[in-house]
């Protein structure tokens, strides 16, 4: 063989990997683009009990989920935070002692609220959290600007902390859901947890994928009510 025919080969072979290479990414972002997502989210705890079996659920289950928590509580259940990081779970400032932010006489103040809930994260993970939810979701106007970090809400309630009904909160959270949504529940009753799996299975069946708040965001994924997350 002449080096012009091996050179011709050898080019030729290049393009083809080339071109093959730039179809697989095209096709995975089209993929991406076609696959729906979901984000799960539990606010208040960690909780002394269901927080860990929430968890052990997410470990089986292989997904990862959003918690808001609760700075007093992480300060009193650090552990929780170090598998919730372990299992590539997102964790969100809730406050540190789930203050009303929605009014102007905020005890300690809103500063001190965000913070110290924080800084109890830091301690248990080492790192800092970019997301916050306002506790019962009312932030006021003057408040939103001292916190420096992303409100997220969600659009889909379970109603898990009103009507503790198994069933109830399946129904609430399945015939509500779509691509994009973000799912509000609590890690501190029982029902909710056992709510879970069933939630869990349903919406996998479905081809709903489960990512964190931060994930469906960058997949800009995330629905119209949560516009203030991707500026
Ligand atoms: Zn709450």
């Amino acid at each position: 063989m002449n080096i012009l025919k091996t050179k011709k080969i050898i080019s030729f072979v290049i393009c083809v990997i080339f071109v093959s290479a730039l179809f697989g990414i095209t096709s995975d972002a089209k993929e991406k683009e076609n696959k729906k997502y979901i984000a799960l989210t539990f606010d208040d705890g960690p909780h002394p009990v269901y927080t860990a079996k929430i968890l052990d659920i997410l470990e089986e289950k292989k997904i990862a989920a959003t918690f808001f928590i609760v700075g007093f509580r992480a300060e009193l259940h650090p552990d929780a935070l170090k598998r919730m990081k372990k299992l590539d779970c997102e964790i969100g400032n809730h406050t540190y002692s789930h203050a009303d932010l929605s009014g102007n006489n905020v005890k300690n103040g809103v500063t001190y609220e965000i913070e110290k809930c924080s800084e109890a994260i830091f301690a248990a993970t080492g790192e800092y959290p970019v997301v916050y939810r306002p506790p019962f979701g009312k932030i006021s106007k003057a408040n939103e600007k001292r916190v420096p970090l992303k409100k997220i809400l969600w659009t889909v309630d379970s109603l898990d902390w009103n009507i503790k009904n198994k069933d109830k909160v399946i129904r609430n959270v399945v015939k509500n859901v779509k691509d994009g949504s973000i799912i509000l529940m609590h890690d501190f009753y029982e029902s909710t947890l056992r709510a879970l799996p069933d939630i869990i299975e349903v919406l996998s069946d479905e081809g709903y994928e489960f990512v964190t708040v931060s994930e469906l965001a960058a997949l800009k994924k995330i629905s119209h009510l949560q516009e203030y997350f991707l500026d």
